[in-house]
Formats: C-alpha cells, sequence, structure tokens
C-alpha cells in the first residue's frame, strides 16, 4: 500500500493544477479595515465583521471581566456542569434580542446546525433545502437520515413543487424547510414572507439562518425575520455570534420546548464542552451594544459604505450582484482568473477573498467583498486606484 503521505501529495498537486489549492493567512493584528500580516499592513474587505465589533472596547472589557472572574475554559460540557453565568445571561439576552421564549448557544454555528438539524428530523422524515444554503446545513441534513430535496435559489415555484412532493409521497414525515435569510457567498436575501407562507400552506416548519443577517436587519436589528415580522411564524431561528456580533459561536432561537429538545438531542451541544465564558460574555456586550443607539449608527455607517462600495466596483468598470447586504460578491467564473485578480489585489496591500470550489460551484468562482461599518472613503480611493491600475496592466494574469 502506498504510503499516506504520497496519496496526499498527488491530491494536493491535484488541487493546486486546478487553482483550487488553499492555505492558511496568520494575522498579527485584531480584526479591523486594516490588518497587518507578515509585517504587512492589508485593507481589509474580506471579514464578516460587519458593524466593526470583533476588536470593540466594550466587547473586549466584557471579555478580559469575565475571564477574570470565571476563568479561561469552562472545563466540562453544559450538561455535566460546564455552564457558567455568563452562558445563562448570553442566552437570555438572545431570546430577548429575537424575540423568542428561549435560546441555547453552540461553540460554532457549524455546531448549532448539525445539532439542530439532526435533533428534528430523520430517517423517514425530509429536509427542503435552497441551493445556496451554507455547508453547514448541507452537512446537517446529510447526517440527519433524512430525504432531502433541493430547490433552486429563491425560486419559490421551485419550493412548492418539492413541497407538495414531499405531501403526496411522505404524507406522515415530518417536513422541515430551510434557507439562509442573507446568502454568505452571494449577498442577497430570501423572500422569507413568501417562503413561510408556502411552508404554512404544506404543513412544513422552517428553519431560517441569520448568520449574516443577525445585527443589520429589522428594527432592533435582530435579523430580516424581524424585518419581515415573521418571528411567530418562523419555527427555527438560528444565528451565529461570530459575524456582526464580533465575538464567536453559534446560537439557535425558538420555543421553550424546542430549547428543551435541544438540551437533550443536539449532540454538538450534549458532547462538546460548553465555549469558554469569556466568550458569551462579549457577545452579550455585543447585544447590548447592537440595541443601543451606537448599533444604529454603526448600521447606518455599514449601509452608506456598502454603497460607496458598490459605486467605487461600478466605477472600475466592475458590476458587482445586486445586493442589498455588505456582502458584494464580483463572479469573474474561471477559478484561476479570480485567484490571479486576488493576488494581484494582494500585491496592493488589498485583501479580498477569492471563493471558488467547492465553496460555490465550479465555474462560479467570484470575489467576494465584504464591507464593515469602519472603512472609510480613504480606503474606497485606495481600492479604486488598485483596481483601475489592475484593468490597465498587462493581460497576462500574474500567478496567486
Ligand atoms: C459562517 C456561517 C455559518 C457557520 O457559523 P460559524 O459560527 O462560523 O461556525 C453558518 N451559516 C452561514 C450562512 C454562515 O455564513
Amino acid at each position: 500500500m502506498a504510503e499516506l503521505n504520497d496519496i496526499i501529495a498527488d491530491e494536493l498537486a491535484d488541487l493546486e493544477q486546478s487553482g483550487l489549492l488553499r492555505s492558511l493567512r496568520t494575522l498579527d493584528s485584531p480584526q479591523s479595515p486594516h490588518v497587518v500580516s507578515d509585517g504587512e499592513e492589508l485593507l481589509n474587505f474580506s471579514s464578516n465583521d460587519y458593524l466593526g465589533l470583533a476588536n470593540h472596547p466594550a466587547l473586549v472589557e466584557a471579555g478580559q471581566k469575565a475571564l477574570a472572574e470565571f476563568g479561561a475554559g469552562a472545563g466540562a460540557s453544559r450538561l455535566i456542569c460546564g455552564g457558567q453565568k455568563p452562558h445563562q445571561e448570553l442566552e437570555s439576552a438572545l431570546a430577548e434580542f429575537k424575540g423568542t421564549e428561549a435560546a441555547l448557544t453552540f461553540a460554532t454555528g457549524y455546531a448549532a446546525a448539525v445539532g439542530t438539524v439532526c435533533s428534528v428530523v430523520g430517517k423517514g422524515d425530509v429536509v427542503i433545502l435552497d441551493k445556496l444554503v451554507h455547508a453547514c446545513i448541507v452537512d446537517a441534513a446529510k447526517l440527519s437520515g433524512a430525504t432531502i430535496r433541493v430547490f433552486p435559489h429563491n425560486d419559490l415555484g421551485g419550493l412548492e413543487k418539492r413541497l407538495k412532493w414531499a405531501d403526496e409521497k411522505h404524507p406522515q414525515a415530518r417536513k422541515l424547510v430551510i434557507t439562509e435569510s442573507v446568502f454568505s457567498m452571494d449577498g442577497d436575501l430570501a423572500p422569507l414572507l413568501n417562503i413561510v407562507e408556502l411552508k404554512e400552506q404544506y404543513g412544513a416548519w422552517l428553519m431560517v439562518d441569520e448568520a449574516h443577517a443577525t445585527g443589520l436587519f429589522g428594527e432592533g436589528r435582530s435579523g430580516l425575520i424581524q424585518e419581515f415580522g415573521v418571528g411567530d411564524r418562523v419555527e427555527i431561528q438560528m444565528a451565529t455570534l461570530g459575524k456582526a456580533l464580533g465575538a464567536s459561536g453559534g446560537a439557535i432561537c425558538g420555543s421553550r420546548k424546542l430549547i428543551d429538545l435541544l438540551i437533550n438531542q443536539a449532540r454538538p451541544f450534549i458532547y462538546s464542552t460548553a465555549p469558554p465564558p469569556c466568550s458569551a460574555a462579549a457577545t452579550t456586550a455585543a447585544i447590548s451594544l447592537v440595541r443601543s443607539q451606537e448599533g444604529e449608527t454603526r448600521r447606518q455607517r455599514l449601509w452608506a459604505m456598502t454603497e460607496n462600495l458598490k459605486t467605487t466596483l461600478l466605477e472600475s468598470g466592475h458590476a458587482p450582484g445586486i445586493v442589498r447586504s455588505p456582502i458584494l460578491p464580483l463572479i469573474l467564473g474561471d477559478e484561476a482568473k479570480t485567484m490571479a485578480m486576488a493576488g494581484q489585489l494582494q500585491e496592493a496591500a488589498i485583501l479580498v477573498p477569492g471563493i471558488r470550489y467547492p465553496t460555490v460551484a465550479r465555474g462560479q468562482a467570484r470575489l467576494r467583498f465584504t464591507i464593515t461599518a469602519d472603512h472609510n472613503l480613504d480606503d474606497l480611493a485606495k481600492l479604486q486606484s488598485a483596481l483601475s491600475s489592475i484593468s490597465n496592466g498587462s493581460e497576462e494574469p500574474q500567478d496567486a
């Protein structure tokens, strides 16, 4: 039998050849519009820290205080006795923020998705997914053992067709529809009200992943569900705590009964050490901040900068997708071309991730620009000049 490392070397060479090899970058600075990597300052259009909270003094202070009071680690899973006051306070704050009876936090959004979907549906049930849902939802659905049906992205007719199919073929099955509210790689929004009406018509349940909407939409900035006013009609609300909330973790918000079920059934919750209490405390501080006037001010700055970024891209001869979110994808299609352009931008000290298969479909590679409330017009002027010198430069793309 060949050595494991030889087989791996072949696989890595194949990935490299198809422009799909990835590697890690290390930052020597906190997240912000300007980060330092390898001693070089980079202008950052890659983070999901939309409101600029990841390094906000209010979060840092709350984390430090909890670190001093509760220590570095939770010591065990929540059920074994790893749950501390900051975990409980965060869940109360989340339930109030989202307007639900209860909430449960997980170490990551990925774990929240897997634990929840597998607790609610299983073999013999049906899960209906939007084509573009996040990998953690796809993995969760597969692991649940339920029958999976996928509808074309944001296509209500396609969703209805699959709901009808499930109703006819599996009348006794539980049916769970899952969508994101703001799609992570495309930045577009789901038609939540229509989806809610359809799932009600067919007696299905709905889970909405608000990873990229929490903190940004709705009167109280809790998410797109709030903006659509459908909070009491969505059975399972998922949030992640590491994007606009600037900290880390995942959460499920819903009825007390749902949360009690998850405490008893969600394996990534039961069999995993509780997140550090300082992280929970920092997230609670983030929720207070988002709900305050400063949260509204930051959101308004974010939308203003989003519009400015759109203008910058258009004026540089690039048409981003038409979206109403801080995620602006520039779809180039070809993987190698996309990575070459990301490489050219990096040579100009600008960090924009090239997103390619398997994160998006083959031939759908893109530069994914994200903007935050803390970016300014100088940052965009730098981006614009880099983009114009790239398009005026040689036709031969440099290797990334
Ligand atoms: C980031 C993300 C997740 C996973 O959340 P983590 O806390 O990073 O594990 C889930 N869903 C979507 C749409 C995401 O973008």
